[in-house]
């Protein structure tokens, strides 16, 4: 209830004087506390909202806020044991306290990742990062960039006036659209595989005048950069498929909330929205940038709505769904980057040929993100079906050192072995009935002289700081998986494995969202193909 009216009064002033972005403002200059307090007067919210969401993020709370660089401490920069390095270099321009640290820059294919005066930048060496921090200047975030079937995400856009005309063709027709899209069996891409038509459908039917778009390009997965490629590479696919969306619930408002880590990002897109005012090619559709400031949880639908809202970004419980109670409780249609840059080719082509790419259960194509560890990182659009060892080897041009085994789909996807490498596909169905997750299909490789205790310590250690608090099984038992795992690096202390089992089965089933619910995962597996360099640190029983 309380949540509710802080919504309901920050939404009076709804997106053009928005309390989220005057809370992350008031934190950037460092302001007094009686200018919080005055934010809260304002909105007519007590003090304690503004404190609440101000404390949350990593860039907005006050023992951060005269961070002058932070250092990605990503799971793929983490591997490639490039930052302590890198920041013993760094703390030769700058005092121990101005420097921050940040989940994931989306360097994750040249590592030595950092970000600095509202840019990202890889430093490989001393001189590198001299003339960085002197210069200041931009550096281009390169990376290879390939296709292996028709494609649909990395195709060149040649005209955008020609582009955006596909939308007179479907503007009036929601039932056409919905049919397409059906046809196609196009599938959430941020992890969860979401029939997409089916979000379009449920808004359709909500009768509130009022509705949203919501793009979530809160790409928080270290190891991914999809989101971010589509971003600042193909714009216009994500904007266009908004838009669509837009017109076909009547929707005249897109948000999209990209990661304040990906700064080009919100520049690219920025300028992309300028172009459309200019060329007026979407009428009266309005778009809003909501930039984040460092949450991992934030890419969590439900968070994501509380926190443009202005509210702590705690998940919320559902039902209601965002479908009939979205942003600031209006009926929202939200999905994923990469999921929104589907739509433009599936009208232009038909549902039917999407859906002859793929599997009859995983249709069409998915960005896959390869580390600093192949010979040819970068960002891969890769038919649904083809075989991790193609993938790897045809396109990531296999490993530079020996690798143990790799993480695929973020923090909560799946340790795979070597050799579990000949049995699966790049698809919803072949990972998941193997007992991973296809996730955001990032690979995030691991050494093989990383210890495997250390991967497992740094997963719970990563939920235990991501965690929105709200739920106790996470908020307090990741801490505790944390806790042991140390301990057992530290002194002749043994897990009691049942007790560890039971932890991760309470985690599992007592979580209210993917955070909590989903780091088991990975641990299992690697208790499961790891349990001869794991059981140094566990009792028998
Ligand atoms: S599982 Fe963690 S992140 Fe999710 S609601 Fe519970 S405390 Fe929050």
């Amino acid at each position: 209830m309380a949540n509710k009216n802080i919504r309901a009064l920050s939404s009076r002033k709804e997106l053009n004087d928005n309390l989220f972005e005057n809370i992350a403002g008031l934190s950037q200059k460092n302001v007094s506390k009686e200018d919080f307090q005055e934010l809260a007067k304002r909105f007519m919210i007590d003090d304690s909202v503004v404190v609440g969401a101000a404390s949350f993020y990593d860039f907005t709370r006050e023992e951060n806020r005269n961070k002058k660089i932070h250092v990605c401490s990503g799971t793929a920069c983490m591997m490639a044991n490039t930052q302590s390095k890198l920041k013993k270099n760094i703390e030769n321009y700058f005092d121990k306290s101005e420097i921050g640290h940040a989940a994931c820059v989306g360097r994750c294919h040249s590592s030595n990742a950092f970000m600095f005066d509202s840019k990202t930048y890889s430093a490989t060496n001393e001189k590198e990062l001299s003339s960085i921090i002197s210069d200041k200047k931009h550096q281009e975030n390169n990376y290879n960039i390939g296709c292996n079937t028709t494609p649909i995400l990395t195709s060149k856009i040649e005209n955008i006036s020609n582009f955006y005309s596909l939308a007179e063709k479907f503007k009036e027709k929601p039932q056409q659209v919905i049919q397409e899209l059906k046809t196609s069996n196009l599938r959430g891409r941020g992890g969860a595989g979401f029939p997409f038509w089916f979000k379009l459908d449920a808004v359709i039917k909500e009768s509130n005048p009022k509705k949203y778009i919501v793009c979530n390009a809160d790409e928080g997965d270290p190891g991914a950069y999809s989101d971010m490629y589509l971003m600042e590479h193909q714009a216009h696919k994500v904007l266009f498929g908004m838009y669509l969306s837009g017109l076909t619930v009547s929707a005249n408002t897109g948000v999209l909330y990209i990661r304040g880590e990906y700064p080009d990002s919100i520049k690219i897109v920025g300028e992309a929205i300028n172009e459309l005012k200019e060329k007026n090619l979407i009428g009266d559709f309005k778009f809003k940038i909501i930039r984040g400031q460092g949450s991992y949880v934030c890419g969590e639908e439900t968070a994501l709505l509380n926190s443009i809202e202005g509210l702590r970004p705690e998940v919320r419980v559902r039902p209601p769904y965002p479908a009939q109670y979205g942003l600031y409780g209006k009926p929202t249609v939200l999905s994923n980057v990469e999921t929104f840059a589907n739509i433009h080719w599936i009208l232009e082509n038909g549902g039917e040929a999407f859906a002859k790419l793929g599997t009859k259960q995983s249709t069409g194509t998915k960005l896959v993100s390869l580390d600093s560890f192949f010979n040819k990182p970068g960002m891969y659009e890769i038919e649904m079906g083809t075989d991790l060892h193609t993938i790897f080897s045809e396109f990531g041009g296999g490993f530079k050192s020996k690798i143990k085994g790799f993480q695929i789909g973020g923090p909560l996807g799946g340790i795979v072995p070597m050799h579990k490498i000949a049995d699966l596909t790049l698809d919803f169905e072949s990972l998941n009935s193997n007992g991973f997750l296809l996730g955001h299909a990032s690979v995030v490789s691991i050494p093989t002289d990383f210890p495997m205790v250390k991967f497992l310590e740094h997963l719970m250690e990563f939920t235990s700081d991501e965690s929105c608090g709200k739920c106790y099984p996470c908020r307090i038992g990741s801490f505790r998986g944390m806790e042991m795992l140390q301990k057992a690096q530290t002194s002749s202390y043994k897990i009691d494995r049942q007790l560890f089992d039971d932890l991760l089965e309470t985690l599992e089933i007592g979580s209210l969202c993917a955070l909590g619910g989903g780091v088991p995962l990975p641990i299992k597996n690697a208790l499961q193909y790891f349990e001869e360099e794991l059981k140094h640190y566990f009792t028998s029983n």
